[in-house]
């Protein structure tokens, strides 16, 4: 990836306008950045020194980078490798796709196959037999697009050891933690893994995030950390809580590390997903008739909270259906410290009953919740209403938590990456508990993702003292009709151009 790093460690970027989300306003302004910090912000140039290399901006707007508080960014790299059925429009065309890969390859991983995109849905179809008719011997590795469903051919499944418990052996069907750990399973090489840093980095950027709360495991960790002076974006990293005996052992604490890459927390499941039906809800699914599944117990729960808050270690605990939330928020309620300093977190919340909305407010829990759901799922005859029925208009409650002043904060779980497509379902839900502001909107993928891993004092706004990790966009961010069609000219980290879509 070309940088565009400026010779001195200082730059003026001048005749622009800086986006304030909090306050809702638009000031011009020139910036003087030094040592990858914003040192000055004036309205006059002459008030700045001399010498120091000047880009005008032109009148273009500015606003802060983009945090991304959910994302498997390495994951996406690795996919980025791989092989890729989300454009395929039928069940034929993913298996057409993968005969085609056959040759070439030792294995076939094949991924992001959506069965809502297909013209007939025909995963029922798919089971292990039909991969087999493609090949017997090299593993062929079916993942769905939500990561928490896949089938695989018999060679595959040949791997897959008998520890894992809900695994569909005849069908050749995988659920839940398997399928997040087929990367351990059939492993990349530490080679694939530093590419994939680069090229998820990449795609990352161009979209305007300059930093992102990333799902890690300890080898993609220890790669991370060999490429530390490469990066050219901010993680903050979150490793799965069978290794938290370790974290505690090995003494690390929330925010070890640097501003380029630290370590936060424990990552917990306590449920599924929806488009898998494994999200446990009070009331069933409408077509499966499932409540869905509680993948830990109480007890385990309660442990792992006592022990995260006995050791400093941040929690980012997975819930997506509201009986997984009502029993997460039962612990929480028990053990933790009042006012919640450790920020322990809850991902996703797609159903939440209004009970626990109030509580989520009340226990200053953060809520990290996913806008582009919205665009993909919330909408009549998709996904969720399919699955959930007229429930499905109540899901993604961004502004009813707000109204209970919970910290909600934004990211995209990579489904897809891009704030602005979020950002787009976050303002047009279908319902007021959900449909936000703009500015708020905005304001949730920028400076709010900042308090979530203690970075509210260098992140998130464009103020002197804070990162200059900034994104120049082509139209007015505050004006609803323009969100279409923004553009992302250029994105700066740490005071270096990293991206650049127009000459400046
Ligand atoms: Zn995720």
């Amino acid at each position: 990836m070309a940088a565009y790093r400026s010779p001195s460690n200082s730059i003026i970027l001048d005749n622009i306008k800086c986006v304030d989300f909090i306050n809702r306003r638009i000031t011009p302004c020139t910036l003087h950045v030094e040592r990858g910090v914003i040192k000055a912000k004036t309205i006059k140039r002459a008030h700045l020194p001399k010498g120091i290399p000047v880009c005008n901006l032109r009148g273009r707007f500015v606003i802060p980078g983009f945090i991304d508080a959910h994302t498997h960014l390495i994951a996406t790299g690795i996919e980025m490798q791989r092989l890729d059925l989300s454009r395929c429009r039928s069940l034929d065309e993913c298996l057409q796709k993968i005969r085609a890969n056959m040759k070439n390859h030792e294995l076939v991983f094949a991924s992001n196959w959506d069965e809502y995109s297909w013209q007939r849905d025909e995963r029922e179809r798919l089971d292990k037999h039909m991969l087999d008719r493609i090949s017997k011997s090299k593993p062929i590795i079916m993942r769905r697009i939500c990561g928490h469903y896949a089938v695989v051919n018999s060679a595959a499944l040949q791997r897959i050891s008998k520890q894992w418990k809900i695994v569909d052996r005849k069908r050749g069907r995988l659920y839940e933690d398997v399928v997040s750990d087929l990367n351990d399973i059939f492993t990349p090489t530490d080679e694939m893994l530093r590419k994939a840093v680069g090229l998820a980095t990449h795609r990352a950027l161009r979209l305007g995030i300059t930093s992102v709360h990333e799902i890690s495991n300890p080898r993609r960790f220890r790669i991370m950390q060999q490429l530390r002076r490469k990066l050219k974006m901010r993680f903050a990293i979150y490793l799965p809580v069978k290794y938290h005996k370790h974290l505690v052992a090995s003494g690390l604490r929330t925010g070890y590390g640097d501003d380029w890459l630290k370590f936060m927390g424990t990552k917990v499941y306590v449920d599924g997903a929806m488009g898998a039906r494994t999200a446990a809800l009070w009331r069933p699914f409408t077509d499966t008739h499932g409540r869905g599944k509680i993948l830990i117990t109480m007890r385990k729960l309660a442990k792992i909270v006592q022990s995260a808050e006995k050791h400093s270690l941040q929690l980012m605990i997975h819930s997506i259906g509201d009986r997984a939330t009502s029993m997460v928020l039962e612990v929480l309620r028990e053990y933790i410290t009042p006012g919640n300093p450790l920020r322990h977190r809850l991902e996703h919340l797609e159903l939440l009953k209004d009970a626990s909305v109030a509580d989520i407010g009340r226990l200053k829990i953060i809520a990290s919740m996913q806008p582009n759901f919205v665009r993909r799922w919330q909408n009549p005859g998709g996904m969720y209403d399919q699955i959930l029925g007229p429930r499905y208009t109540k899901m993604n409650c961004f502004k009813s938590l707000l109204r209970a002043r919970a910290r909600v904060v934004f990211g995209s779980d990579c489904m897809p990456l891009g704030p602005l497509y979020g950002i787009e379902g976050a303002v047009g839900h279908p319902s007021g508990r959900g449909k936000l502001h703009i500015a708020d909107a905005f304001r949730l993928y920028t400076a709010a993702g900042a308090h979530g891993t203690f970075d509210e004092k260098k992140k998130g706004k464009i103020e002197p003292g804070y990162f200059a990790d900034l994104v120049v966009i082509d139209k007015n961010p505050l004006e609803e009709r323009n969100l279409g069609s923004l553009k992302i000219d250029s994105v700066m980290v740490a005071g270096h151009f990293v991206y650049k879509r127009a000459l400046l």
